[in-house]
């Protein structure tokens, strides 16, 4: 078998990329290689049993559509949220023309025409109060699929992009590339079979992280470790935030600390919403979720820490994974769970002090418990104190009762070196989305995608 393109993932930095390749040249013999299965024939665990366990591999990340087609559907239409475009783009117009491209496609296919946003006199109100205590609030416009839309808009795009003599080989594993000559010629299935390709894209999300990890160290790719978010998750009374979400649904707040000068932000707000325990390999995390038909009374958003390393150590995977390990081991395999005020106080919660809180915590399987244990004091100061000033913004966010829930670590791929081009340093071999740190959410993995696909049209 013989290809013009091979793409390594259906997820949508694969599929934009198929899409802007067929419609600039729609002779190209085009073959998209997924591990999993095609739409229909992926189950959403939520769908099946109304419950979800939210297990890294009971989102089934793999398949048609990649990691979002049972997401929220959330779609940050700004170059530099999830990434920054103008690294490849050079220019900001180019990565704002972009995010139109990829939002152009989604529409076509059925994503509702409703944009969130913008600018409303909430959301300058907001941006005004959050400047005047050093919070930079960020503005995005944001377009909303839905979960039970997302599948749907999935099966439109694929189905055209098959009408388009796009092929897609779904179940089969990609194992390795075939280098030759440092030139890349194809790609390796687990059944040991051969496809040849003129030029090559990976693009395996996070999903495909370990065989990229394999990939840089077997062909000795130029790769380097990006930094991971380390923080909590805060839950608060929704009627704290219902201001706030009124005026934007994810409100974004960025903020610079003043001891250590660190930056934390606000991430993945979920009104009224849960908080949910996350299973990985040797250890556990948190993260949060909303659903249509069931509401609590609290709010819960991740508060996360950037942290890079550089020398001796550069592996941020395994420092997070040693923090997340740490706090898994004193939860006793739960999250632990503590009062911003006994946190301030310095000493442990217990269940007999959550209940001084005037919410109670809508995930029950925690143990209650001294995060200062757990995280770097470094970390810890600078939840805190972002806290205490985004109170300013978000009065009552930082009182005695919040909740804070630990580990939340946001883990990255390590990133591959790529020119303007997306070009790896192997000729002909391209990397687009999250799965080589090129992106990080639906709209940039997918801008990633074109970007590639425009620079193997170069090519
Ligand atoms: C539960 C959940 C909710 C999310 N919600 C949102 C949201 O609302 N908004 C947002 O912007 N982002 C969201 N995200 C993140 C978003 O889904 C990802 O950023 C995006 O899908 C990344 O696109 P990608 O194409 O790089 O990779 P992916 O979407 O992960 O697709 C990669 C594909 O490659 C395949 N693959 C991997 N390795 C191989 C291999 N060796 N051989 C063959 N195939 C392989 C996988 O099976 C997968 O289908 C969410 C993610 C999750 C898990």
């Amino acid at each position: 078998m013989k290809f013009n393109i091979v793409i390594v993932g259906a997820g949508p930095a694969g599929m934009f990329s198929a899409y802007e390749l067929i419609k600039k040249c729609p002779k190209l013999k085009i073959l998209v290689i997924d591990k999993g299965k095609e739409v229909k024939k992926r189950i959403c665990p939520m769908n099946e049993t109304g419950k979800c366990c939210h297990c890294v591999p009971c989102h089934n990340m793999c398949g048609m559509g990649g990691a979002g087609t049972f997401s929220d559907g959330l779609l940050n239409l700004r170059p530099d949220i999830g990434g920054d475009l103008t690294e490849f783009t050079k220019n900001e117009n180019r990565a704002w023309k972009l995010m139109d491209v990829v939002d152009k496609v989604f529409l076509r296919f059925g994503a509702p025409r409703k944009l969130f946003g913008i600018l409303t006199p909430e959301i300058e109100a907001l941006e005004q109060r959050a400047a005047s205590v050093g919070i930079k609030f960020i503005r995005i416009k944001q377009r909303h699929i839905g979960s039970d839309n997302t599948p749907k808009i999935i099966q439109k795009f694929s189905q055209f992009l098959k009408k388009k003599n796009v092929k897609f080989l779904m179940e089969k594993e990609v194992t390795d590339l075939i280098v030759e000559g440092n030139k890349c010629r194809g790609v390796v299935l687990k059944s040991e079979q051969k496809i040849g390709s003129d030029f090559t894209l990976i693009a395996p999300g996070r999903v495909g992280i370990s065989w990229v990890t394999k990939m840089i160290a077997k062909h000795k790719m130029k790769a380097e470790y990006l930094p991971i978010d380390v923080g909590v998750r805060v839950e608060v009374p929704a009627i704290i935030m219902g201001p706030v979400i009124e005026a934007s649904r994810d409100p974004k707040f960025h903020i610079w600390t003043t001891r250590y000068g660190d930056f934390v932000r606000t991430f993945c707000t979920n009104h009224q919403g849960f908080v949910v325990k996350e299973h990985y390999d040797g250890f556990i995390g948190v993260n949060g979720h909303s659903l249509i038909n069931k509401k609590s009374e609290n709010t819960n958003f991740a508060f996360l820490v950037k942290v890079t390393l550089t020398e001796p150590f550069e592996n941020t995977t395994l420092y997070g994974q040693s923090i997340a390990q740490m706090a898994t081991l004193l939860g006793e395999g739960k999250p632990i769970i503590q009062r911003l005020g006994d946190m301030r106080r310095g000493r442990r919660s217990t269940f007999e002090r959550l209940k001084r809180s005037i919410i109670s915590p809508t995930l029950k399987d925690v143990t209650p418990g001294n995060i200062a244990m757990a995280l770097p004091h470094r970390i810890l100061t600078d939840i805190i104190e972002g806290l205490e000033k985004l109170n300013a913004v978000i009065p009552g966010v930082a009182c005695d009762s919040t909740f804070l829930y630990a580990p939340e670590i946001k883990f990255y791929s390590m990133r591959i070196n790529v020119k303007e081009n997306m070009e790896t340093d192997i000729r002909n071999l391209f990397a687009a989305g999250d799965g080589v740190g090129l992106s990080r959410g639906i709209v940039s993995a997918a801008a990633t995608g074109v970007l590639a696909a425009q620079g193997i049209l170069k090519s």
